[in-house]
């Protein structure tokens, strides 16, 4: 998987916000198995919930849905532009994710 959690994306696909563009969001929650994600107030879907013995809360809740893996892109913390991921092995044996655009690397050591 090329996001992870904590990562800021950019979603590249579907609704725009109000100055028409793409959101951007942070990673929350990544399901492998899936090939989704769930970013940070991107894809809200209202949920409408009776009060119920483990809820009780009745009403319209909001909440981020997952989105597919494909329908974002990272951004780069060095150089804040949606990108591509690449990977590098380090000297020792550590795979790390690299910016495709200025080539740093994306994760910290
Ligand atoms: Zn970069």
């Amino acid at each position: 998987m090329k996001i992870r959690r904590n990562d800021e994306v950019q979603v590249i696909a579907g609704k725009k916000d109000k100055e028409g563009k793409f959101q951007r969001g942070k990673v929350h929650r990544v399901l492998v198995a899936e090939d989704r994600v769930v970013v940070s107030g991107v894809h809200m879907i209202k949920r409408h919930t009776k009060p119920g013995r483990v809820r009780t809360q009745a009403g319209i809740i909001e909440r981020e849905a997952p989105i597919h893996v494909s329908n974002v892109m990272l951004v780069c913390p060095k150089c804040s532009r949606a990108t591509r991921v690449g990977f590098r092995f380090l000297a020792d044996g550590a795979k790390v994710r690299v910016c495709k655009r200025c080539g740093e690397m994306i994760d910290k050591q």
